[in-house]
């Protein structure tokens, strides 16, 4: 009979997880924000958490040493362009709209150089800042998901509402789940729901320390490094190219 198996997928999303595990979740954090290193470095080492940091780059020069420290420590460094461009209607950089093309692959390419001669790692993994996959107005508007496609194994979005279904995801768009400004009860609901439907969840945030806006709090952090390391749970915990690179290499 094949009606108990194909109900079973409806309910999970049937993607073979490495053994044990029900479901994935990657931390992930943009900006290079400086209590990333000032707070986070530590507070993640000692958590034995892994993460994504998705960098600026002059942000990121004014704590060298500290993400040195953080390859060691075994954390990704991914692209988030160099001049973080997002729609005009946040007033904060030169608009998206105002964008072509090239111009968008070049303002990545030299955070992908910068990053290269400063960290001596090359980015396999890309967010968009404030989550906008978009160049251009009205009808010359463009996706630039597919530069993104050609440059990285990964590109994350941004205050996403669902969490990623491994077997349908597109690698040059996943979701970004807002993970700040939440105590772990909240995180907990979003964690429980995508470990019974399988999925993979990316939590993006800005500043780590005490709870607020853009700041994933510590104690959040605290609580679930010990959810995660409950093997009851089922999580994997890994960077968003480890579950990326799984992800792309066991799926139909
Ligand atoms: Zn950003």
């Amino acid at each position: 009979m094949l009606g108990a198996p194909l109900a079973a997928a409806a309910q999970t999303s049937g993607f073979p997880w490495p053994a044990g595990k029900r479901f994935a979740v990657s931390l992930s954090f943009d900006d290079a924000r400086l209590s990333q290193i000032d707070v986070g470095q530590r507070l993640l080492a000692d958590l034995k958490l892994k993460a994504t940091f998705y960098v600026s780059i002059p942000a990121m020069l004014k704590r060298l040493a500290g993400w040195e420290q953080m390859i060691r420590d075994g954390h990704e460094i991914g692209n988030h362009s160099f001049t973080h461009p997002c729609t005009g209607n946040y007033r904060f950089t030169r608009p998206l709209e105002d964008f072509s093309i090239e111009e968008i692959a070049a303002d990545i390419d030299r955070a992908t150089a910068e990053i290269e001669s400063q960290l001596g790692v090359r980015p396999k993994s890309f967010a968009y800042p404030c989550g906008q996959k978009f160049i251009g107005r009205g009808r010359a508007a463009r996706s630039y998901v597919p530069l993104i496609a050609d440059r990285f194994q990964t590109g994350r979005g941004y205050y996403d509402e669902m969490p990623n279904v491994p077997s349908v995801c597109d690698m040059a768009a996943l979701m970004g789940t807002h993970g700040d400004g939440l105590e772990f009860p909240a995180w907990k609901g979003i964690l429980d729901k995508a470990a019974g439907e399988g999925r993979w969840v990316i939590f993006a945030g800005h500043e780590i320390g005490q709870l607020g806006h853009q700041i994933t709090s510590t104690e959040t952090l605290r609580a679930f490094a010990a959810y995660a390391g409950d093997p009851a749970n089922g999580v994997w915990l890994d960077t968003v190219s480890a579950i990326g690179s799984y992800v792309a290499t066991h799926r139909a």
